[in-house]
């Protein structure tokens, strides 16, 4: 199976995840995606605030390059229950296929989480000690959602949709 078809099936298993939530689970998860979203926006904001995108600009992005195990199976969850489809191009390689020639097409707070996470060393040089203390938080925060949506639904939610997919989820 090539990877557009593993992304296919991603979709189709995370659909059916959701499906088989109780009212009351559906519910709690919807909850939970909203505060891993909220920490991502809160990450992204700190970079942002420091002019990552002039940094990314002189680079042009190394960063996202082959990118495709980024997207993990909660990243791709919170997409779904948003309701906003994610255009992946697995024919673009080495560029990410959620990017295009203007960069990532996702915003900040339904991006991956490894994305936001990702500090290189010329924006690490920019941050305050008072920025540095807003990330750990809030990369705590996206910790314990991964935790608590892999427990409440019983599958690894960090790993990358297209390794759950091909490997049948769990
Ligand atoms: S998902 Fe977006 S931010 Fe992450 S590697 Fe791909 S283009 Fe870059």
């Amino acid at each position: 199976m090539d990877d557009q078809q593993l992304w296919s099936l991603g979709d189709i298993r995370l659909k059916a995840l959701l499906a088989n939530l109780s009212f009351e689970g559906r519910i709690v998860l919807t909850d939970l995606l909203s505060g891993y979203r909220k920490a991502k926006e809160s990450l992204a904001a700190v970079v942002a605030a420091v002019d990552a995108a002039a940094v990314c600009r002189e680079c042009e992005g190394q960063c996202c390059q082959n990118g495709k195990y980024r997207m993990s199976v909660l990243d791709a969850l919170a997409r779904v229950v948003a309701q906003t489809p994610t255009s992946a191009d697995f024919a673009q390689k080495p560029v990410c296929p959620y990017g295009d020639e203007t960069g990532c097409t996702m915003e900040p707070g339904l991006r991956p989480a490894d994305c936001v996470l990702f500090i290189c060393d010329a924006i690490d040089q920019r941050l305050s000690p008072q920025a540095r203390s807003i990330l750990v938080t809030q990369e705590q925060c996206l910790r314990e959602c991964i935790q608590q949506a892999s427990s409440m639904t019983g599958e690894q939610m960090a790993i990358p949709l297209l390794l759950w997919a091909e490997h049948g989820g769990k």
